[in-house]
């Protein structure tokens, strides 16, 4: 996420950002939407999972007069948010049917003496006799509304208790009414504005992007195999794993535990406290992974989940969006996983057959989107973001399995495209992804003889490749849209565009998924030298004594931003551990002197500096290790590159796209342990760039798009950090 200081915004909320959050800077809207309820002007806010929403409301309820409402569908949330809250210093409660009458009592006297800057409640509560009489008499500043979607019958989690909301204008018609989503459609958002009775609201839709989470969508082959080697990547980090079944979390949990990973299951089927128990000890880092169905998630804040495996396909594109969404809330490279099988489709299809009538076509309709997402292989990025009505530059994103590479390209895929849609059509239409296989790869099947379709020019015509290879290329042709499901003959036919790819007037494209999960590159989220990782382990060790010690999650006390910052800074004195990430004032005299004492012990230990003056802060570049050349185009390319052609002349020589051109010349770059990135940038842009690396890191494209403020585009960036390298970095920061 990238983050700038924005200067629209009234210096009292920045002033109140910096006192009490230890932010320097606010996010993409952020200032856009405080400002706007500063001013009293309704709005609907809709940011990504981990956009930052709660700052929005929380930073003018600290600067307007009165008590900021704040009501939140789930009562765990609600308590971490307060404890949060309360930690940076912020006069914080929640009225809620956990508590004890003494302690509702306790709240409704701190409201009545003003003493409250933000309540959190949840909807049913505005009905209950006490609170709603009490409500118009306090001085409320404003109502935010979170997961505002719920009140939409045509969101995907409809809560008929957000309907009460509808009677907050009656009751207190002075105050703002702000809604704040990660999802809603035009369709939600209207229907939001409409029962919330909001009036002429300023609608603030930000970037659905998340830069910092890297997807890979991989089909189900050794489902056990595929997990481990998703937790292995993520050894002793906190993880989500999401499956469709009670039966499947119980089952893997066992599995999970067995073999020595910590991991609690957490289903609607279990007992209430178990279930609270299970939660509380991952929200505490006591174990690393929770295995939970989708009842899982909604109630937590975590924000350094590094992972979200879902073992299992989601049974909506929006789900998928919301439940991945829970890693990297803090803005740290995380991961999200997701393995699928058409068993998981079944299975949704049998759960949906039991909807109502009026709502099974609509559920039908996104999981039919949800299986297209996972059968298609474009970069996942851009294809959440389009789902979701916005556009991505058209560059490699960096960050999934597709753009990352991998998956290697077929080698002709355009021939073996059309050899696989001809025998569709040959074939008379009407037959499974099976069945086509079968036949392309020449099986001897019994029913292919019988059906004479071992006379057809198209049979064993992929007779050379594997079995399961073909099936997913025709899986991916689906994806693509070449091939689409006849629901009359329950088979596969060419579409529209699959026969312009037939005609040659279309180009397909198609990969093949590495199995070796090995070979997988992760961005780490402490992607420094080895001594920053040693000290952010003993930080997190010391931040979990203090959550313990005071009964909360850990990353109340500070999140792992704030654990990197200190492990790069080292700082030495209260003056210095007050300029780290997310360190306020009050957290600063709180927590400061442990930590510092716990820095110092451990630098004097290992014979370092603290507070070292000439280290960056900013992470590294990562290396990435050069690909080999499977490809008779990128061979071609690389030759050209050695002749210093240009990307055009390239891209015109081997018939392929600039993003696959640059793809290639990246990857010759590499190849070569080039330093330099000439001819294709020059030499004043690339010390632009390497200095602006040295700023903002050279982790993620955004981050330096923005700082160059437009001097380099993509393409540019990416060919320029393909020649840099943690060593050539490290030689210009100590020259
Ligand atoms: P959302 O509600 O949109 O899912 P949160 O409000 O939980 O997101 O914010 C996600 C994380 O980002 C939290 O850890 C929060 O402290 C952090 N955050 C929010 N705004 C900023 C900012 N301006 N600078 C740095 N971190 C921020």
């Amino acid at each position: 996420m990238s983050e700038a200081i924005v200067t629209g915004v009234s210096p009292d909320l920045l002033s109140v950002v910096r006192t009490y959050w230890g932010f320097d800077s606010l996010r993409p809207l952020q200032a856009e939407a405080m400002t706007g309820i500063a001013s009293h002007r309704d709005t609907i806010v809709v940011l990504p999972t981990g956009g930052g929403k709660s700052l929005c409301y929380q930073a003018p309820a600290m600067v307007m007069p009165g008590v900021a409402v704040v009501i939140t569908p789930l009562l765990s949330l609600m308590k971490d948010q307060v404890d949060a809250l309360t930690q940076c210093g912020i006069p914080a409660a929640c009225l809620n049917s956990m508590q004890s009458s003494g302690e509702r009592s306790t709240v409704m006297r701190e409201l009545q003496e003003g003493k409250l800057k933000l309540l959190y409640v949840a909807p049913e509560r505005l009905t209950t006799n006490g609170f709603g009489r009490m409500l118009p008499q306090l001085d409320v500043s404003f109502f935010a509304i979170d997961e505002a979607h719920c009140i939409s019958s045509w969101g995907h989690e409809f809560r008929p208790d957000y309907r009460r909301l509808s009677s907050l204008r009656e009751l207190c018609p002075k105050a703002g009414i702000h809604a704040f989503t990660a999802t809603a459609t035009q369709r939600v958002r209207a229907d939001i504005a409409e029962h919330l009775s909001l009036r002429n609201p300023a609608i603030h839709v930000g970037p659905f992007d998340r830069p910092n989470l890297t997807y890979r969508v991989e089909r189900k082959s050794k489902r056990w195999a595929q997990i481990c080697s998703v937790i292995e990547r993520h050894k002793d980090e906190s993880g989500i794993i999401y499956c469709i079944s009670r039966k499947n979390v119980e089952d893997l949990a066992v599995s999970l535990r067995e073999v020595g990973y910590k991991a609690l299951p957490y289903h609607a089927g279990l007992e209430d406290d178990e279930r609270q128990r299970n939660q509380d000890a991952f929200l505490r880092e006591e174990v690393d992974i929770i295995v939970a169905t989708v009842a899982f998630g909604m109630g937590i804040d975590k924000s350094n989940v590094r992972y979200v495996l879902h073992a299992n396909a989601p049974k909506s594109v929006e789900n998928y969006q919301q439940e991945a969404g829970r890693a990297g809330r803090d803005g740290l490279p995380a991961e999200c996983v997701l393995l699928w099988g058409p068993g998981d489709f079944r299975t949704w299809r049998r759960i949906l057959d039991g909807l109502p009538p009026e709502a099974a076509p609509a559920a039908m309709k996104k999981l039919n989107q949800m299986s297209r997402f996972c059968e298609s292989m474009g970069c996942r990025h851009r294809a959440l973001v389009n789902y979701f009505g916005q556009s991505l530059d058209n560059g490699n994103c960096q960050a999934c399995d597709v753009c990352l590479g991998d998956a290697e390209p077929v080698p002709d895929a355009q021939i073996v495209a059309q050899k696989i849609l001809s025998c569709v059509v040959r074939l008379g239409e009407g037959h499974g992804e099976g069945y086509i296989s079968r036949v392309l790869t020449g099986s001897e099947d019994e029913q292919i003889a019988q059906h004479g379709h071992d006379k057809l020019s198209t049979y064993a015509i992929l007779a050379e490749n594997d079995r399961r290879s073909v099936r997913d290329w025709i899986t991916q042709l689906k994806g693509a849209g070449f091939l689409a499901f006849d629901n009359t003959d329950q088979g596969l036919r060419v579409t529209d565009s699959g026969w312009q790819v037939l005609r040659d007037q279309i180009h397909a494209h198609l990969v093949n998924p590495r199995r070796a999960a090995g070979r997988i590159v992760t961005r780490k989220t402490v992607a420094a030298p080895g001594l920053e990782t040693e000290l952010f382990d003993e930080l997190r060790a010391l931040r979990r004594l203090l959550a313990d010690q005071r009964g909360v999650p850990a990353f109340v006390i500070f999140a792992d931003t704030s654990l990197l910052d200190m492990a790069r800074r080292r700082p030495g004195s209260l003056e210095t551990f007050r300029h780290v990430h997310g360190v306020g004032d009050r957290k600063c005299s709180e927590f400061g002197p442990s930590f510092v004492e716990c820095i110092a012990a451990w630098c004097r230990h290992k014979g370092v500096p603290t507070d070292p003056v000439a280290e960056r802060a900013a992470p590294a570049v990562v290396k990435i290790p050069p690909q080999p050349v499977t490809s008779a185009a990128e061979l071609i390319a690389h030759k050209l590159f050695a002749h210093r052609r240009s990307l055009d002349d390239v891209g015109e020589h081997v018939s392929r796209a600039r993003s696959t051109v640059v793809r290639y010349l990246e990857n010759y770059l590499r190849r070569n342990a080039r330093t330099t990135p000439e001819p294709w940038v020059d030499a004043a842009l690339f010390a632009k760039i390497k200095r602006s690396v040295e700023r903002v890191g050279g982790e993620r494209l955004r981050p330096l798009f923005d700082d160059l403020d437009g001097a380099a585009d993509y393409d540019q960036l990416r060919i320029a950090l393909a020649c840099l390298t943690p060593e050539s970095m490290d030689q210009t920061a100590g020259g």
